[in-house]
């Protein structure tokens, strides 16, 4: 085993650069290449900025564990390094009897999973929301707000500190064994060297994966989540976080209404097929992303069980104000078409196997020197500290 002293990080976004952060603690020397000219250009700067209580996933999950702790040591960094954040808590609302049981079942996986959350009536839920509509809601306390682009600078900061190589406008091209050991990555201008390399590149990872000589098993599949946010003048409808009962066969949360730290309030993401892999935009194409995605097996088994109802009407909903407003009024009732105004849009990076099912949980692959992050989608952000710890003792492991 080849001793272990430096470091390449591919992918400046918040998995990557809270890696590098882990890596650095350990005294060695990092090096950090982003292709875009700013960090967490992706999906860290294009997400809800919530700070996840991990309620939602399998107990003893990577999820379920790392949402848990990184719940708490998010907060904590965002605390100690003059980050904004707000532990304000969440509202998930059963809005028909048909959902009550759902919704139970999410308290029990709460408890299974440390976080504390008590169900409660509606005129309980009016008194954090007194505009919600619902049978029942469960109030979880750890969820909280922040701003992940402000995390990922805090980041940045301490890693200049600490000496790293941080480069920006930096593309892994290429990437093979060293002569002597470790590994080299072209980035087009030059040749780095290092002892090993982890792979946090996003929407990217696989084909990173591929190009440092992996087969990973599962694709990266797209998939954007659309925003709206409410006109200000009615914003004072939300006071906090309102999500509905997710549909448990689907790795989305479904539309929410989120109370951002500036007092906005943003509504969504939907969660539509992308036509490119960093396509915020329907107008965005790749006939390369395309064909890639067209090509894989599970794209087509994945279509199978989900194009007809639930893609079509998802696809319906991003095309029209009016049905993504009746989502929001299942949640709020006063919500209406009028008092929605479009925002931006995030890319997921969901990974999918050949037979059609989307990876529920993290997956992380190793090779010797080498270690993979192949599939970070929500919770990741709020994980963010914890994957780069367990990445940094995997590397060294490997
Ligand atoms: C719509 C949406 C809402 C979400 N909401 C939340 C939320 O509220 N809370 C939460 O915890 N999580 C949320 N998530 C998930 C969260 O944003 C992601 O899990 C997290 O940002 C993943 O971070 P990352 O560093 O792995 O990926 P990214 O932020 O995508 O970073 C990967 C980086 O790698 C770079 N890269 C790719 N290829 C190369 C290459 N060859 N060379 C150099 N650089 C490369 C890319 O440019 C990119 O900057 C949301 C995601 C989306 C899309």
């Amino acid at each position: 085993m080849v001793r272990v002293r430096t470091v390449i990080v591919v992918g400046g976004g918040i998995v990557g650069l809270a890696t590098a952060r882990a890596l650095a603690a350990r005294g060695l020397g990092v090096t950090v290449l982003e292709k875009e000219d700013r960090w967490g250009a992706h999906q860290t700067g294009h997400n809800s900025n919530v700070v996840h209580a991990g309620l939602y996933y399998k107990p003893g999950s990577l999820k379920a564990r790392m949402s848990v702790s990184g719940n708490r040591s998010m907060v904590d960094f965002a605390r100690a390094h003059g980050v904004p954040v707000e532990v304000c808590g969440k509202l998930v609302v059963a809005t028909s009897e048909s959902e009550l049981l759902a919704l139970r079942v999410l308290a029990e996986r709460a408890e299974a999973n440390g976080v504390q959350a008590k169900l409660i009536t509606l005129a309980e839920a009016r008194e954090y929301e007194p505009e919600v509509a619902a049978v029942a809601a469960l109030r979880v306390e750890s969820t909280g707000i922040i701003d992940f682009p402000a995390v990922c600078s805090a980041i940045v900061r301490g890693l200049r500190e600490s000496g790293a190589d941080l480069r920006l406008s930096t593309q892994a091209l290429g990437i093979r064994s060293g002569r002597s050991g470790g590994v080299e990555v072209a980035t087009g201008s030059e040749v780095l060297r290092a002892d090993a390399l982890v792979n946090c590149a996003g929407l990217q990872s696989d084909r990173v994966a591929r190009m440092a000589g992996l087969t990973p098993r599962a694709r990266i599949v797209p998939f954007r989540g659309e925003y709206y946010e409410l006109r200000p003048d009615r914003a004072h409808l939300v006071r906090g976080l309102i999500y509905p009962v997710p549909d448990p066969t689907l790795p989305f949360l479904g539309v929410h209404l989120t109370r951002m730290l500036d007092g906005s309030v943003h509504a969504g993401p939907n969660a539509v097929l992308a036509l490119r892999r960093e396509g915020y935009r329907w107008r965005d194409i790749s006939a390369g992303d395309l064909w890639e995605t067209a090509r894989f097996p599970g794209t087509w088994r994945l279509a199978r069980k989900y194009a007809f109802p639930v893609g079509y009407d998802e696809v319906r909903r991003s095309l029209s104000r009016a049905r993504f407003a009746a989502s929001l009024a299942r949640l709020v009732p006063a919500v209406g078409p009028d008092d929605l105004v479009r925002s931006g849009a995030g890319v997921r990076a969901q990974a999918l196997l050949p037979d059609g099912s989307m990876v529920d949980d993290f997956l992380i692959e190793s090779a010797p020197g080498q270690v993979h992050v192949l599939n970070a989608p929500s919770p990741a952000a709020t994980s963010a500290l914890e994957i780069g710890t367990y990445l940094s003792e995997r590397l060294l492991e490997s």
